[in-house]
């Protein structure tokens, strides 16, 4: 009875999120669809037509975003389970958003506690991609740049510890609650939706976080993961 129940409510989540999911992306493409039928008018001035253009494409944008980030999310649970080495995810989350880092002028040091061939089983490209969406979250909380410190804890006969710490902005204690729910953004271009699948993922592969975070001070996430163990399932809410 209580396993139905439990299916139940991740249904009714699942209609929530993809009716919220139709309407946020609804919305661009309809003011996209305003600016093509704006430019169809031959009077327009140039100046005018580019604004229109770039606001088109902005807004497509921010459409694909909300895609990007919630596929990943909607993917079902993998049935292969890669070994994922976890030194190497981070080091190749770190280069994907390298010239992102650069053009905020925030420098990313990663500093490796004990050995550095630990694994966790699971899907690879999910566990590169939660990282990358927490890292340049940390990216986007420094506006006059900063220094993202990465520790990696490995050790064989326990859990692997990874903590992530930036000195940006912070959080209000309401944000920190609000932080996985689907849309929750403070961001004027953001999807909300980065933090949601950031956590399932982790979730998914048996692991924990925590957050921590002061106002001004900055945000440290501890995330805590078994060594070798597999994806059990994908849940939609931590
Ligand atoms: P998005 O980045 O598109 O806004 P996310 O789900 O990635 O969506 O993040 C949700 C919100 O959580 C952000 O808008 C921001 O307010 C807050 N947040 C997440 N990480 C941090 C951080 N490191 N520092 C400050 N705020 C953060
Ligand atoms: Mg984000």
């Amino acid at each position: 009875l209580l396993h139905k129940s439990m299916k139940a409510k991740k249904l009714d989540v699942a209609s929530q999120l993809a009716a919220s999911f139709s309407h946020e992306i609804g919305n661009p493409l309809t003011a996209t669809k305003g600016f093509i039928q704006l430019l169809s008018d031959e009077k327009i001035s140039i100046e005018t037509r580019n604004q229109y253009l770039k606001i088109a494409a902005q807004e497509l944008d921010h459409a694909i975003n909300i895609i990007d980030d919630y596929l990943t999310f909607a993917n079902p649970a993998p049935k292969n389970r890669d070994k994922i080495p976890i030194f190497e995810s981070i080091q190749r989350g770190i280069e994907v958003l390298t010239p992102v880092a650069e053009e905020h002028n925030v420098k990313i040091n990663i500093s490796l506690l004990k050995n550095n061939n630990c694994f966790v089983l699971g899907e690879r490209k999910k566990f590169e991609q939660c990282l990358i969406y927490i890292v340049k979250n940390r990216i986007e909380s420094m506006p006059n740049g900063g220094e993202i410190n990465i520790t990696l804890d490995c050790n064989r006969t326990s859990n692997i510890n990874i903590t992530i710490q930036d000195k940006g902005i912070g959080m209000t204690q309401r944000q920190i609650d609000q932080l996985g729910e689907p849309f929750f953004t403070t961001k004027e271009n953001g999807t909300g939706l980065g933090m949601m699948v950031a956590f399932s993922v982790i979730k998914g592969i048996g692991g924990k976080i925590e957050v921590e975070s002061l106002q001004e001070k900055g945000t440290t996430f501890y995330i805590n993961l078994p060594v070798g163990q597999g994806d059990r399932h994908l849940d939609p809410i931590v």
